[in-house]
């Protein structure tokens, strides 16, 4: 086969056939089509989409670059959830326990944060002694003991997504459905969970703006996830505003930590239990133990405890703190009416909690904590956010990026919260 033809089909035809796909996607692993033969081939799907059929064998193809994990000897079921990104999105750190002190098996592969989103591995290390690579092995034993794991996905997991992100990255091809679809599904799928819960994020903080590409996304990658024998659902969620309190690693860890010992805002703990519920549904456990009674009677506290254990770090030793911190003082009284994601998410990134290009190293205890969120009565002169940050010459660039991102109107202004769930499919 010849890339150049591939690539002309998909330009003048708009269709191309499993074999070519096929094809393309080991040549495009292999190092044997150029970059610029992928760039242009990506380009080319960018404006044209994909068929459903195109979009199967395009995953397809994604996962058979490389190993498929197999959890078929556990005697839990496994299930899993996703995350497309959003700030302040702590929600894996009290799920997974949660999930699995409910019974089910729940192996979590996670990422590292990228611009303004934050990523779970990130948080995850913050806790002293914290490893996130683990073998194969190593994740199936401690699946066997605890129930639940959180850790980097292997090189050995969906490669041509690797390569394939990385491009898209750099050459305005990451905002397609199909793309994102395939990127997300086909990892999700090599790793082996038999059931999956999306929870696809719309607003501001989040890739999808809003509720229709969410949907559509959704529903893509439902399909994708039903079509490989996972039984898939997604939840469209709400990311105008971030989630609870926090934003920044140390800080989201502690805040995790207050939800799986019984507290913590009630966004996150809604977000939380309302997965959990999906995850143990899917899985086929929808009538063992609830959630929330996981979080109030300490179940969920006692697995997390052993999951930070097992991969070397220690429950109790004291999280990171910034050296410095800045508080944002309200400018008036009255009600806080927005406070936007995309704006805290960039303040806490500029502060040194998330990471500019991939090899640098993010700061620990970096973050904004919000003392208001929407809905919310301050007073002028109160305290609205506290900004954390090992480097006091980070503030400026940090509170630039929080101006226009808040709005305080008068205090009998009527409020009505967005619901945090917005929609649901599939399942
Ligand atoms: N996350 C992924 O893994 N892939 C995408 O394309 C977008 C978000």
């Amino acid at each position: 086969m010849d890339v150049v033809d591939v690539i002309r089909a998909k330009r003048d035809i708009g269709v191309l056939t499993g074999a070519q796909i096929d094809w393309v996607i080991d040549a495009y692993t292999r190092g044997v089509v150029a970059e610029e033969q992928m760039s242009a081939l990506l380009m080319a799907i960018f404006f044209r989409g994909m068929t459903a059929q195109e979009l199967n064998s395009w995953t397809a193809a994604m996962i058979a670059s490389g190993e498929r994990m197999d959890f078929g000897a556990l005697s839990r079921p496994t299930t899993d959830k996703h995350s497309t990104g959003g700030v302040g999105d702590k929600i894996t750190l009290p799920l997974t326990p949660t999930v699995a002190a409910c019974g089910a098996a729940v192996p979590q592969l996670s990422g590292r944060g990228l611009g303004h989103t934050g990523g779970t591995l990130d948080k995850l290390e913050s806790i002293p002694g914290w490893r996130a690579t683990l073998t194969n092995d190593e994740m199936l034993q401690q699946l066997r003991d605890v129930g639940g794991v959180i850790c980097a996905a292997g090189d050995g997991l969906a490669p041509a997504d690797r390569k394939l992100y990385a491009l898209r990255d750099v050459t305005a091809t990451v905002e397609s459905v199909p793309l994102i679809a395939s990127s997300i599904m086909s990892k999700k799928i090599a790793e082996g969970t038999s059931a999956l819960v999306l929870d696809v994020k719309v607003g501001t903080g989040a890739f999808m703006k809003d509720v229709a590409q969410a949907h559509e996304l959704a529903e893509t990658m439902v399909e994708l996830g039903i079509a490989s024998g996972v039984k898939t659902a997604a939840l469209l969620t709400d990311m105008d505003t971030p989630l609870g309190r926090t934003a920044g690693n140390a800080l989201e860890v502690a805040e995790a930590l207050e939800v799986l010992a019984g507290g913590g805002p009630a966004d996150v703990v809604e977000l939380t239990v309302t997965l959990a519920r999906e995850m143990l549904r899917a899985c086929g456990l929808g009538t063992a133990k609830d959630p929330a009674d996981a979080l109030r009677d300490g179940s969920a506290m006692d697995v997390w405890r052993r999951m930070i254990r097992a991969q070397g770090g220690d429950p109790d030793a004291d999280l990171p703190r910034a050296a410095h911190t800045c508080v944002v003082s309200a400018p008036s009284s009255g009600r806080v009416v927005r406070l936007d994601a995309l704006a805290i998410g960039t303040a806490a990134w500029r502060l040194g909690a998330g990471r500019a290009r991939k090899e640098d190293a993010v700061s620990f205890g970096a973050g904004v904590e919000m003392h208001a969120k929407p809905g919310d009565v301050v007073r002028a002169g109160g305290p609205l956010l506290t900004l954390h940050a090992d480097d006091e010459e980070r503030f400026a660039r940090a509170i630039a990026a929080l101006e226009g991102g808040y709005e305080i109107a008068a205090a009998e202004t009527p409020f009505t919260p967005r619901p945090l769930v917005i929609d649901t499919v599939g399942a």
